[in-house]
């Protein structure tokens, strides 16, 4: 067979988290990428509204990441980091640790958020048990939290689809309850005023199950791929109280938010609330190669350096933690990111970004609209007894007017790459506005 007698049969390739059989039907294949545009089979400009998968920060094709990337194959393909090292690890993990805040002072390398999010509940365990409280196993997560697909991440996430065709999962998980308050916050702009006190479900949590068995909180700043659920004022702070006061560790999951989605580096710095762990992917090579990372303070770190000298400090790690290509994608990103201002540009957009996409209030359908830096949803009414058809059938006629959006039920989402114009967040609502008009 020819390779494109091969790439006709549809049949092989199990595609992730897609109807196979409906795409099948009729593919949507894209063949090239360019800054902020995907060039599709049938040769069309499709304008990214999603930044891929919230991935493509830097946008496509970004000539220092290419070639950053090429010339590292060619040095050093693969090296592996148990018991050994390369420089360019090493450089990665201090220039990463010197753009968060003190004390998130150290580097687990990982080749997703999924494997971050695992690597940040193992390590918040192991934590306790080497500091003498073996006792703390339970992890807290949130409904309607995505962390990725591992067992880890869907115990604690709080999907009912992403959970329940896979048996038991881990066990000694709970959730405290999602901030979603449409009654009181929705078409709220930023940040809405309502529900800080949704914190203190957590105390509830922790009664029920004493905080002496309770290892850590694991949430999104912002809950995206539920649908944009922005955090309430005040709401990350007071967790922050209270899991400082039943030593409970909090992890933040910046898969999404890190990066400069928010308009700072990370959403550390724009909710000044400073978790134990971070989880990160996605942006950390604007997607170019796989590659995650978790960010640990230094408190987390120094707990495990105890043992003797010669004993491996934690028995975790993956044979591509910290793969040299990984790593050149990496560090050729955060000069681009340094070189363009990329990790604060977003505050400077923000708020044409928020009225472009408030300017849908009133179109039909439209039941909720929210937004945070460059993140932004449009919630529609479902069909009666069609949940997700209707925003389904918006992403089938944005794609054919050139645009990609993501939907998630029948929440559309947006999360274009950070280097976006202003002409061309016009263009995604323009869009967006005839399409609305039109779908049942
Ligand atoms: N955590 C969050 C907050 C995410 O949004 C995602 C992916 O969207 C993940 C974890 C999982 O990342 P990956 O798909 O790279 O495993």
């Amino acid at each position: 067979m020819t390779s494109a007698q091969y790439s006709n049969n549809l049949e092989a390739f199990w595609m992730p988290f897609t109807a196979n059989r409906q795409f099948k039907q009729n593919p949507r294949m894209l063949v090239g990428a360019k800054d902020m545009h995907y060039t599709s089979a049938d040769g069309r400009q499709i304008l990214d509204g999603t930044a891929g998968l919230w991935c493509v920060n830097a946008g496509h094709g970004r000539t220092k990441i290419v070639e950053a990337v090429s010339k590292q194959v060619a040095e050093l393909d693969y090296a592996p980091a148990f018991q050994m090292g390369h420089p360019k690890a090493f450089e990665l993990a201090a220039r990463l640790a010197a753009m968060m805040p003190k004390p998130l002072d150290h580097v687990f390398f990982t080749n997703s958020g999924s494997e971050s999010v695992d690597t940040a509940l193992k390590i918040a365990l192991a934590y306790h048990r080497a500091k003498g409280n073996g006792t703390k196993y339970r992890l807290l997560g949130r409904e309607r939290g995505y962390h990725g697909v591992g067992f880890g991440g869907i115990s604690v996430g709080g999907i009912s689809g992403n959970r329940k065709t896979f048996g038991t999962m881990l066990t000694g998980v709970d959730h405290i309850r999602h901030t979603h308050d449409p009654a009181r916050n929705a078409f709220s702009r930023g940040q809405p005023e309502f529900g800080a006190e949704f914190a203190d479900d957590l105390e509830k949590v922790i009664a029920l199950h004493d905080a002496s068995n309770i290892a850590a909180l694991i949430v999104e700043p912002v809950a995206c791929s539920t649908g944009v659920l922005v955090p309430p004022k005040g709401y990350l702070k007071r967790l922050r109280e209270i899991c400082d006061k039943h030593d409970i560790l909090l992890i933040f999951d910046e898969v999404i938010t890190g990066f400069g989605r928010l308009g700072t580096p990370f959403a550390v710095d724009y909710f000044d609330v400073i978790p134990d762990l971070v989880t990160t992917a996605k942006g950390l090579t604007s997607g170019v190669v796989p590659m995650g990372a978790v960010f640990c303070s230094s408190k987390i770190y120094d707990a495990f350096m105890d043992a003797p000298e010669n004993t491996i400090e934690l028995f975790h790690g993956y044979t591509y933690s910290a793969h040299p290509v990984a790593c050149a994608a990496s560090l050729a990103t955060l000069d681009v990111y340094a070189e363009e201002g990329l990790l604060t540009r977003v505050s400077e957009i923000a708020q044409y970004w928020e009225d472009a996409l408030h300017s849908l209030k009133g179109l039909p359908h439209v039941i909720d609209i929210r937004n945070l830096g460059l993140i932004g949803a449009i919630e529609l009414e479902s069909i009666p007894g069609a949940p997700t058809k209707r925003a389904f059938q918006a992403f089938l006629k944005a794609y054919e007017r050139n645009l990609l959006i993501r939907t998630t039920g029948d929440i559309i989402a947006l999360s274009p790459p950070l280097v976006i114009e202003k002409s061309q967040i016009d263009e995604i609502f323009d869009t967006l506005s005839g399409v609305l008009k039109e779908i049942d």
